[in-house]
Parts: structure tokens; sequence; C-alpha cells
């Protein structure tokens, strides 16, 4: 098959750690017989310096004509002190918001060979923690009604958390499809013990879940989750929920795996549309110095391959190849311990690109 690729590369460290994913992609093309077709745009910083904006147009329409989109990283000290509409993170939320994309996948993976990295105990980690959280990206409470006023108590501000069923429905299926390609189990996340916008999406999601009678589906107030996650995470597989408790429980499940450079994640559209990034930043202080992890990014690639493209075998490839190399010992300093051998981003790309 041919595939068009909309390529960000961005700042700091983005584009060392986009062309280790190249390269893996290429090993992927010739072994599958695909042709990917790379556009590479600006965004953030770079395009700052080259067009005055954080987006330019030409980006977003470039990316609107591929099949998905493939980013870097933004941001970096340079761009730090300009007015808020013109900093470079200003980009992600444009190609969110302009791109619809509505479902943010963030797995939590710990690695056999990484489990030192992780800060809970080995009894609490069990055999192993692979979870999904699916954070609905484009509603709730950071998209809803706000503003100051004056209330009893004098001056106010406040912020309003809505959810329409429609929007609801959309992210629950999006969930049940993915729990299907896993274990079969959804945990939906919200408070309806005391919020009327969480009780409509428990009624939604039950709803939605008749229509997927092979998985699992139970319910759990967010402040039992956040709980849980750290008790017992190997209980979770795909957990559903809204924007703001699934921005945090999104990062509370990466720190349980230790590492930052290892994480991938996926924002989803309409029509298996999506845009594909690692959940780091541009780790300037570390930008060109080939030192940065590519295997956020990397397995960013194998998460494109899956849910855009629906070529699991390939995906399946690149978390072997990662598998693999992590267990023959090499590491980037960010995972470095005693006794492994330490590599660069390029040899890294290199490694992973090879046990294709
Ligand atoms: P960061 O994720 O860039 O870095 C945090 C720490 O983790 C740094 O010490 C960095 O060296 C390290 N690190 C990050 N990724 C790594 C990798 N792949 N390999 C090895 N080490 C890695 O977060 P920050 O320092 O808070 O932000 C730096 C810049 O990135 C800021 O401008 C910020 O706004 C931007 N940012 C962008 C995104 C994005 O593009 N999605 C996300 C977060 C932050």
């Amino acid at each position: 098959m041919d595939y068009k690729l909309a390529v960000i590369p961005g700042d700091g460290i983005g584009p060392e750690i986009v062309d280790q994913a190249i390269k893996v992609l290429y090993r992927i093309g010739q072994k599958y017989g695909h042709r990917f077709e790379y556009n590479m745009l600006l965004a953030g910083g770079c395009a700052i310096d080259a067009t005055g904006k954080p987006l330019p147009e030409e980006t977003v329409e470039v990316c609107r004509k591929s099949d998905a989109v493939i980013l870097g990283a933004v941001g970096g000290y340079k761009w730090d002190t300009l007015p808020g509409h013109l900093r470079p993170e200003m980009a992600l939320l444009g190609l969110r918001g302009q791109l619809g994309l509505f479902a943010n996948l963030r797995p939590a993976v710990i690695y056999d060979e990484l489990k030192e990295a992780c800060p809970l105990k080995p009894e609490i980690i069990g055999d192993s923690i692979d979870i999904m959280v699916v954070r609905e990206l484009t509603g709730g409470i950071y998209f809803g009604e706000r503003g100051h006023r004056e209330g009893k108590l004098g001056q106010e501000a406040f912020d309003t958390e809505c959810y329409s069923v429609y929007e609801v429905e959309r992210i629950a299926r999006t969930a049940f499809e993915i729990a299907r390609k896993r274990r079969a189990k959804v945990t939906s996340v919200d408070k309806a013990n005391v919020l009327e916008s969480s009780r409509l999406w428990r009624e939604v999601v039950i709803k939605v879940s008749k229509d997927y009678p092979d998985v699992v589906l139970e319910h759990m107030y967010v402040d039992n989750a956040a709980m849980q996650l750290v008790r017992r995470p190997g209980q979770f597989d795909v957990i559903v929920t809204g924007n703001m408790f699934g921005d945090i429980l999104s990062d509370e499940a990466s720190m349980i795996t230790g590492s930052i450079g290892m994480l991938p994640s996926a924002s989803l559209g309409e029509n298996s549309f999506g845009l594909y990034e690692p959940i780091h930043g541009s780790a300037p202080d570390i930008a060109g110095q080939d030192k940065a992890n590519p295997i956020a990014t990397i397995l960013s690639i194998a998460m494109m391959l899956k849910y855009s493209f629906n070529l699991d075998a390939e995906a399946r490839n690149i978390e072997d190849a990662v598998n693999k190399v992590l267990k023959e010992g090499y590491r980037t300093g960010d995972i470095m311990s005693e006794g492994k051998t330490l590599v660069g981003t390029n040899l890294m790309g290199d490694l992973i690109a090879e046990r294709i």
C-alpha cells in the first residue's frame, strides 16, 4: 500500500528522533512492500523563525490531505519569552483543534528490561503493566464556558464541564474498538456520584457497550482510579475518560513506567486519521548531542501502523525490535543502568531498524 505522511520534526530533539522513526519505517516498507511518502512541514519554534507563525496554514492543509501525521516535539528556550498566542506550543493546540483530533491514546507499558525504573514495588507491578488511557481531547471543562463574575462572596472565576451525548458516544466507541485489539476490558472513569455531566457520561458509555458484548465494561470514580493505578495497576486494560480526568490519569500512568523517553501517544480524529508523537517535549537541554532516546517516537510509528493503517503485524514487528534491542542491553542515557551498553540516538535508531 501507499501512504502519505505529514512529518513535523519541530524543535530541539524533534528532528533527531523523527529521523530514527523514518529509518525504522523505511525498513518496514522494504520488508512488507509498503511505500511511505513524506511531506516535511514546519510547526513550533522553527515555523515562528521561518514564517512568524507557530502553525502556518500550509502545514494544516498538507496534514489534512495526508493519511497520518508524525510529530517530533516543539518549543525551546529561544521562544520562551514570546507572547502566549505566538508560543510554539500553540501549534499543538492548533493542530488538535483544526484536525479534529478528539481521542488521545496514551499507552503506559512496563518493559521487563526496564522494571527497575518503575517507582512501584515489584509485588505491585506483578507480571506486567500494559494500560491504554483513552482521553477525550476536545470537550469537557477545558473547552466549556468560562469567565469572571461577581458572586455571593465577591469576585469569582468559573469553568464549566459539559459533555454532549455525541462526544461521549464517539470516545466510548473508540475505547471499545481499541479494547477489542487488546485484552477486551474497558474501565470508564467518571465522578458520577457528584457530577451531572459524569452521570450522562456513564449512561452513554453503558448504551454504547451494548454494541460490544465481547468487551467487559466497568466503572470507576476518578479518585478511586487514581489510587488503583498505584495500588493494582495490572487490573487495567483500557481506561476511557474525559479531558481533565484523562489529563491527570494519563500522566500518572506514564510516571509508573518511569521513563519519559519510552512513551508514545496518538491523537485520533474521524476515519482513523491520527497524529502520532512521543509524550515528551523538545528536551532543549540535550538537543543536537545525540543523547535523546528515539524509542517513544519509534513506538508512536508502531501506533500509527496499528490504529491508522490497521497494519497489526508491522506494528508488532517494531515493538518486538524495540524489546530485542533492550534485551540485548542497549540503552540511551535516560534509561541507562549498570552493566548495559550506552548508545546515542542514531545508533539506537540503527539497532532497532536492523532488527525489523
Ligand atoms: P521535556 O519533556 O522536553 O524534558 C523533560 C526532561 O526529560 C529533560 O531533562 C529532557 O532532557 C528529558 N527528556 C525528554 N525527552 C527525552 C528523550 N527522548 N530522551 C532523553 N531524555 C529526554 O519537557 P520540558 O523540559 O518541560 O520542556 C522543554 C520544551 O518542550 C518546552 O518548550 C516545552 O514547552 C516543550 N514541550 C513540548 C511538548 C510537545 O511538543 N508535545 C510537550 C511537552 C513540552
